[in-house]
């Protein structure tokens, strides 16, 4: 006996478990009959009105795209299931007193909305039409569904575009001078359908097909097609779905919303998918077809008031989709129909929603018991809260556009919330290209169709002039979290002329134009935006808040007994920040310490630059200076030079040379400007460091030693070689300075700099002079950077803050660095502390950012108290790839082609840069048991690299104010993936 390829609707529950000798789950429905097609079969056992149907499986498309040809018995099953409906309903397929008219649909294993084909109203010929009409008592009806079949098979099956058939149906209109497709006479419809024949006719050599079951065969074939469409691939590609699952398809009994005003159709969503809010919600028009409403070409009603034109339907259809959300525990999108006073449900399937409502629907969810919390926080992605934190507009802004006349538009569906700029592009083409070209961009047609998606997914916003809140703009939109304005009927959209009219005002292609898909306002110009106001987002602070609980459970994370003190807790999440007003915000978005603050940032900072240049052209001078002094009091302290003792002569001698020296240092103007430099930067970073403590009270500070090569704080070689050349080839002592404001350049201070600079040059400086070697080489001022943030802790101490300093040493390669740096500066914060008067809480700990690090973690641990992986460094040098030139030269290529499968300085790469990261905290643990171990590279505020941070036991990820609710999120979907 062949496989069974064919399921019908009214019992493919008991079919499956017959086959697969299992009840099946909704999610084994889904792979074999697709979403569609187990929508159907389970809400048809749900007790919901279906109209009788099957599914041909998915296995089934699989076996035609491998062979080109029916798998063996798929006919046979088809003829019979054909036969089971005809009996269920009373109708005969070709039949022409009672005829069966069907549907054939896609129906992937997930929703690929508007990618694939359908065909509605198979079966219609010459007698199956006549009988129609006089069934339903409408001719008018029935030579429009001939007419809509005969564009569809055109256009879909055969592949010649419905266009020509619409250039007739609007040749017509023209003619009878009428604008809707309803308003058509029937004299009219019935000359549509002649033409469109001969239409046929002429374009294929053929005439139309007669015979419903060819009809249907070739339907079912080019189904199969439609999944290696264009739209489909690219739309697989983009969402990452294999394009091995193939698609099922769907014969469905026709049920007609256009027999008339006791007839209708829409859309209808348990949830409002743009808000969230528990609203029916959704678009119905009377007296149509389904595809009326979807593509957007008549403005629809919504569903809400349903409730006027037909009390009993509107009663029945809440009732139903209610079930059906209990049913699925998830927000239901339903397709109905309404056949002369009866009720259809014709899909149902968990709706797209925005992030704002994804959110909002997970949390009035587990509020309303109807899922658990777990499960609310594993229904949102780390993408949904993302685009909850993008900009809006500026009130401000607004205002003064509303008040400048520069409203375009108010009347268009808000559809999809957030805000965007952009230039306006009438085609997906023209979008896409310019999004390439690095424009931001606003797609603006008419109305969009599937083959749009590539300029949709390209651009900021999308506005159209027709269709409502389910027309194929809105639903593409919302799910990629693109604002979008749908319908905005004022915009007369020329896509001919490249413009859009609207008051008199003219737009053209390439003009800038701003739109707000919450409130549906759409602006001449550009909007400035402002940063989201978290405070605000109730519903997001809560789902967080029940994140951070999961994540702070005990025994979620359990160790082999060996394993010594990992945290069997989940992640922490701490942040990124340099400033204050940066560690606030971390904080509001819930982060619990700073795990990087990178000093040298400060020192960029306009009135401290002079300074920080003046330390750094005269640092090697002084420090061979102090270098000396040292060795010579080193040499009286101990009695000792090289290893021997050295005679009473000797000591004389050295204490003469000692005094000379001394007397030298305080003459000296490197010294003196190297040190005042020093004593200037001083006060400003512990300012810098008091305002870190006071807006992470009761939380860690890690605060990071100056780290990249010195040169990066004096102006580039090429520019200042250039300046000098010119200067001295026109004979100039003096130059206006580039900057505005600033004194003049003076030749002999470039010359001095340029110097400088070319002293300074190193092949490779993101391996040379930086990170412990920095302070090694000149160690006044990693000593000064430690005392700013001891004096800064102690004084906020005394005010009373609770301050925890973490001093990070970055990029030790080798554990004698750090034993030789590390006492010396833990001497400072113990006289500064000695000083104060006080004793606070502190750690010494260092970065692992190189591979050696990282191999002899065990040793390094003898003095770190801390780790930090510094994974951006550590990236580059395990991989040896640059990551200041490696994204920018080859990396992108590298994964196009599948090199590598994701870019490593953005996702960890587990096997490798991982492997070192699992080996440290291992070896670092053995030596020192409980130790502290965290993030800060970029990967700290990746879900991926998250969840691979929590299963090799860190204790926190440390990342950028904005990520950190991100982090929350995954930190807590790790603790439900892996406990
Ligand atoms: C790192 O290397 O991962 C790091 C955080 O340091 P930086 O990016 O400042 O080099
Ligand atoms: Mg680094």
């Amino acid at each position: 006996m062949s496989q069974q390829w064919v399921y019908l609707s009214r019992n493919g529950k008991e079919a499956y478990a017959q086959v697969y000798g299992h009840e099946p789950s909704l999610n084994d429905m889904k792979v074999l009959f697709g979403g569609k097609g187990a929508g159907l079969v389970d809400m048809t056992a749900a007790g919901a009105p279906v109209p009788p149907s099957a599914t041909i499986t998915t296995a089934a498309c699989v076996e035609y795209m491998n062979t080109g040809k029916f798998p063996e018995g798929l006919w046979e099953q088809v003829l019979d299931a054909v036969k089971d409906i005809e009996a269920q309903t009373g109708k005969q397929f070709g039949g022409t007193t009672n005829p069966l008219l069907v549907s054939v649909r896609s129906g992937a294993r997930v929703s690929m909305p508007g990618m694939m084909d359908t065909v509605l109203n198979l079966g219609l010929n010459d007698e199956t039409r006549a009988a129609l009409a006089k069934l339903t008592g409408n001719e008018w009806f029935s030579y429009d569904a001939y007419r809509r079949f005969i564009t569809m098979f055109s256009d879909i099956v055969m592949g010649y575009s419905r266009d020509h058939y619409e250039h007739k149906l609007e040749e017509l209109k023209k003619k009878e001078g009428v604008e809707a497709d309803p308003e058509v006479s029937l004299e009219g419809m019935k000359w549509l359908v002649d033409e469109y024949k001969k239409m046929y006719q002429e374009h294929f050599g053929e005439e139309f097909p007669t015979d419903p079951y060819k009809q249907l065969e070739a339907a079912i074939i080019a189904v199969f097609k439609s999944w290696n469409g264009k739209r489909a691939v690219d739309y697989r590609l983009h969402e990452g779905i294999p394009h091995d699952w193939g698609t099922a398809v769907n014969i469905c009994t026709m049920v007609f919303g256009n027999m008339g005003d006791d007839s209708g159709t829409g859309v209808a969503f348990t949830r409002d998918p743009a808000t969230g809010e528990k609203v029916f919600y959704g678009d119905y028009l009377l007296n149509a077809q389904g595809e009326d409403v979807v593509a957007g070409i008549r403005n629809t009603k919504p569903v809400s008031r349903m409730g006027e034109d037909m009390p009993d339907m509107y009663q029945q259809l809440v009732e139903i989709t209610q079930k059906l959300e209990r049913h699925y525990r998830d927000m239901q999108d339903t397709e109905f129909t309404i056949e002369r006073g009866k009720l259809w449900m014709l899909q149902t399937r968990n709706g797209k929603r925005t992030s704002r409502a994804a959110i909002k629907i997970a949390v009035d969810m587990a509020n309303e018991g109807l899922i658990s919390r777990e499960e609310a926080v594993m229904r949102v992605t780390p993408k949904e809260v993302d685009a909850l934190l993008h900009p809006q507009f500026d009130e401000k802004a607004v205002q003064q556009a509303k008040d400048a006349g520069r409203v375009l538009s108010t009347i268009g569906v808000n559809a999809s919330p957030g805000a965007a700029v952009g230039v306006l592009a009438f085609d997906a083409d023209t979008a896409e290209a310019w999004k390439k070209a690095g424009k931001d961009v606003i797609m603006i047609r008419p109305e969009t169709k599937p083959e749009d998606v590539h300029g949709m997914i390209a651009s900021k916003g999308i506005l159209t002039s027709r269709g409502g809140a389910t027309a194929h703009a809105a639903v593409v939109a919302r799910q990629f979290g693109i604002p979008a304005v749908v319908g905005a009927r004022d915009l007369d959209i020329d896509v001919e002329a490249r413009e859009v009219r609207v008051n008199g005002k003219v737009l053209k292609e390439g003009d800038w134009a701003s739109l707000d898909g919450a409130t549906a306002n759409v602006f001449e110009g550009r909007i400035a935006l402002t940063d989201p106001d978290f405070d605000k987002e109730v519903e997001l602070r809560t789902l967080l808040e029940w994140a951070d609980d999961i994540a702070a459970r005990e025994n979620v994370r359990q160790w082999p007994s060996d394993y010594k003190g990992f945290p069997t807790r989940g992640l922490q999440v701490w942040t990124n920040a340099d400033y204050p007003k940066d560690a606030r915000r971390a904080r509001l978005y819930g982060a619990k310490g700073i795990g990087l603050c990178r000093t040298e940032h400060m020192f960029f900072e306009q009135e401290r630059l002079p300074f920080v240049q003046q330390m750094i052209l005269n640092a090697d001078a002084a420090q061979a200076l102090f270098d000396r002094q040292k060795r010579l009091q080193t040499i009286l302290d101990t009695g000792k030079e090289e290893g021997a003792n050295v005679s009473a002569e000797r000591k004389a001698e050295v204490a003469v040379e000692l005094e000379a020296l001394n007397g030298e240092i305080a003459k000296s103007d490197a010294a003196k400007t190297y040190l005042a430099a020093l004593a200037k930067l001083l006060p400003s970073q512990r300012s810098d460091f008091y305002g870190l403590f006071e807006a992470m009270d009761g939380y860690p500070v890690i605060i990071r030693l100056i780290d990249p090569p010195l040169h990066e704080f004096l102006p580039g070689h090429d520019e200042l070689l250039a300046r000098v050349t010119l200067m001295e080839a026109k004979g100039l002592t003096e130059l206006p300075n580039d900057k505005e404001g600033e004194p003049p350049y003076q030749l002999d201070e470039q010359k001095t700099m340029l110097a400088a600079v070319q002293k300074m040059h190193e092949a490779n400086p993101m391996m040379g002079l930086r990170g412990i070697r920095l302070g090694i080489t000149y160690p006044d001022i990693t000593k000064m950077q430690v005392r700013a943030i001891f004096e800064a802790a102690c004084d906020a101490a005394l005010k009373g803050i609770d301050v925890h300093p973490e001093i990070m040493i970055p990029l030790t390669g080798h554990v004698n660095e750090l034993a030789v740096s590390q006492s010396e500066l833990e001497a400072v914060a113990k006289q500064v502390m000695a000083e104060k008067n006080i004793q606070i809480d502190y750690k010494f700990g260092t970065m692992i950012e190189i591979p050696r690090a990282a191999l002899t973690s065990s040793k390094i641990a003898e003095y770190a108290q801390f780790y930090s992986f510094g994974t951006n460094d550590l990236t580059q040098m395990t991989y040896g790839y640059s990551r200041d030139d490696a994204e920018r030269r080859f990396l992108a290529k590298y994964v196009e082609n599948g090199i590598l499968p994701s870019n490593p300085f953005q996702e960890l790469d587990r096997d490798g840069v991982g492997k070192l990261m699992r080996m440290c905290v291992r070896d670092g643990r053995e030596t020192r048991p409980g130790m502290e171990c965290g993030i800060c590279g970029e990967h700290g505020g990746d879900p991926s690299s998250i969840e691979f941070c929590h299963l090799v036991g860190l204790n926190y990820v440390s990342c950028s104010p904005f990520r950190v609710p991100i982090a929350r999120l995954a930190a807590a979907q790790a603790v439900v993936r892996h406990s």
